[in-house]
Order: structure tokens, then sequence, then C-alpha cells
């Protein structure tokens, strides 16, 4: 069976960095795009299993990229998690709002992060 793909939408090199390991060592292919506007092209094209999504973009951030790719017929299915430092309840809320299926705050906690990108991924090739 192929690797799972994960693409990352992050313009910050460290925290890609630090995701593509985590996701590297679990065994995922790595898929990347550097702002909000390349991720929803990039999920249309390449249509990953998982698309984690930092919110604070230039171009077109995480919160606007995630209701496009929601509002769209080929990336509506694709689970989407958020990738956020942002702790206050109401923009975890606007996350979710804005279609993301969860979220991972930063920084990141790896037992936590490998649980729930394997939970989302499995659930999403079942076609859950
Ligand atoms: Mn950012």
């Amino acid at each position: 069976m192929a690797k799972p793909r994960v693409l990352i939408v992050e313009d910050n090199v460290d925290n890609f960095e630090l995701v593509r390991f985590l996701l590297e060592r679990a065994g995922y292919e790595v898929l990347s795009a550097a702002n909000g506007v390349e991720g929803v092209v990039a999920a249309k094209r390449e249509q990953p299993d998982l698309v984690l999504m930092d919110l604070s973009m230039p171009e077109m951030d995480g919160w606007k990229a995630t209701a496009q790719m929601k509002a769209e017929e080929t990336t509506r299915h694709i689970p989407v998690l958020a990738l956020t430092a942002h702790t206050l309840p109401s923009e975890r809320k606007r996350a979710i709002d804005a279609g993301c299926d969860g979220y991972i705050s930063k920084p990141i906690n790896v037992a936590s992060f490998d649980k729930l990108v394997s939970t989302l991924v499995r659930h999403a090739r079942a076609g859950l």
C-alpha cells in the first residue's frame, strides 16, 4: 500500500521542518505549500489524505484557505487540521467554523500529534 500523503501548508520554515520530520518519521509522504493560495491549489492537484494548515500566513491565511477547500467539491472531503499558536478559544472556534476538522496547538505535543494525524488519515482512507 502506498504511503499516506500529507500536505503541510505553512509559511514558517522552522515549523515546516519540524512537522515534516514528525510526519516522515511516522511513515508519511510529505507535500508542501508556503501559503494559503498555494495550499488550495496543491490540495486540488495532489488530493492528499490530510492537510495540516497553519493559520497565520501571507497571501491567504489558513482560515480562508480551509473555507475555500471546504466550499470546493474536489477538496471538501480532505480532512484539515489547523496548526495554531492561537490558544484563545475564540480563535480555535474560528478554525472549526472555517471547516477545520481539528487543531494542533503549537508548540506541538509529539504524542498527541502522531495520534491525531494517524486517526484522521485512517478515517480519510476508510472514506469516513
Ligand atoms: Mn504562519
